[in-house]
């Protein structure tokens, strides 16, 4: 009998933990989701993520045989999704293992449609940032490290590179020194950007140590959210700060 009434009392205490628990979970769940519906400033900005080359168009070759374009799509996705999860609106140039260039276009013109169609999709957009997503290629030389390429058309664009270069440095690479670049009229999409652009070489995939590590999911998702950070930071900064705020929308 005593144990009968101990395992009721047990049964009955453990259902009324679980309704609490219930409870509580969706009582937060319904906060958080509540919170969700108040659009953080930083949050209006449009995100435009670019996984550099694809279809015909494979990209550098790394030392294990890896394309460029694999490797770009596979970090650009889970750039993209963390950017989603934090509640910014992204839009994708791909998603899949594709060109952009248009189906009736010239041969000979095929990369310049493609790069075109890129940054149509960019510039449809007043208030957004453009990250295009590359991996780097130096012949004959044991080069490492993620290095930002950085649009002239506006200030900011720099802003955003330097918090890459500097956040990946901290978080990721404490032996990278490499600095920003001004991109050249040789990058097309960071020439033409009409918002704040940049262009992130994540590593050297002709260095046979890095390219290894770059084919890891484990490195993708470490590098993403490295990139994320820092961005996340500099915007949400500069969007609390009414003098930078109007840089972005
Ligand atoms: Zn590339």
């Amino acid at each position: 009998m005593f144990k009968k009434w101990s395992f009721l009392s047990f049964f009955s205490l453990f259902v009324a933990i679980s309704l609490l628990f219930s409870t509580l979970s969706f009582s937060f769940f319904k906060n958080s989701m509540d919170l969700s519906t108040n659009t953080m400033p930083y949050e209006e900005c449009v995100i435009v993520i670019d996984a550099g080359h694809g279809g015909i168009d494979g990209g550098a070759t790394g030392t294990n045989g890896v394309t460029e374009k694999d490797l770009n799509l596979a970090v650009a996705s889970k750039l993209a999704a963390l950017f989603r999860m934090t509640g910014y609106t992204v839009i994708e140039t791909r998603t899949s293992d594709c060109s952009l260039a248009d189906t009736d276009a010239k041969k000979g013109h095929v990369k310049q449609s493609d790069l075109t169609n890129r940054l149509k999709i960019s510039n449809q957009y007043p208030k957004s940032v453009l990250i295009s997503i590359h991996m780097n290629t130096y012949p004959g030389v044991d080069c490492s490290g993620l290095q930002v390429w950085y649009s002239q058309n506006n200030d900011l664009s720099a802003e955003l590179a330097n918090a890459v270069q500097g956040g990946v440095k901290s978080m990721l690479q404490p032996q990278n020194n490499r600095k920003i670049k001004a991109a050249t009229s040789s990058i097309y999409l960071l020439r033409h950007a009409e918002n704040p652009a940049i262009l992130i070489e994540c590593g050297f995939i002709s260095n046979v140590e890095e390219c290894e590590k770059l084919t890891t999911e484990i490195y993708q998702k470490e590098l993403a959210l490295a990139i994320f950070a820092s961005l996340h930071k500099k915007m949400q900064n500069d969007t609390c700060d009414n003098t930078k705020r109007m840089l972005y929308y």
